[in-house]
């Protein structure tokens, strides 16, 4: 989570006109980036889970008052006739696992992707999204390195 900061800290930094982009989950209040057209919205859930778990709950609500009406009734009635007729399908088999894995959790490069296309304005893929993280991660070490090389060289030039 610690990461997905900096990232955002450093999207911001780039592009300050997306601070009106910036919005908070109402329901675990992590910030994030958000379509223009949401902007200044109270109400929004974060796309790491709450918006969809919000909206499964919501379309549960949904369809439970739908199989209530007569109409759904008849519906239900129908699709529970048909169940009794034909024999429920073996189950699915399970995804195939991906060969390579990720580093990082499937939402935050989605969430990344999102957010580089609405500062491009443009569709940017996945894969880009992963090249451009393992860059930053590369570059963030290299700086990390050559600190750690010049203070070793200064404590050489100047022991204590
Ligand atoms: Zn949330």
């Amino acid at each position: 989570m610690l990461s997905y900061y900096v990232v955002l800290r450093s999207v911001l930094r780039l592009k300050p006109w997306l601070r009106k982009c910036l919005a908070r989950c109402r329901h675990c209040g992590i910030f994030f980036l958000t379509h223009v057209r949401n902007a200044g919205r109270q109400d929004l859930g974060c796309p790491f889970g709450c918006r969809q778990a919000h909206r499964q709950s919501q379309s549960t609500r949904r369809s439970v008052a739908y199989y209530r009406e007569p109409e759904g009734k008849e519906k239900k009635r129908q699709l529970n006739a048909q169940r009794r007729k034909t024999p429920a399908p073996p189950p699915a088999p399970p995804p195939p696992v991906q060969p390579t894995p990720l580093r990082w959790p499937r939402t935050i490069l989605d969430y990344v992707r999102v957010v580089v296309g609405l500062i491009e304005g443009r569709r940017v893929l996945l894969s880009e999204v992963v090249e451009m993280l393992q860059r930053t991660l590369r570059q963030h070490r290299m700086v990390r390195t050559r600190r750690i090389d010049q203070s070793v060289a200064w404590l050489h030039a100047q022991p204590p």
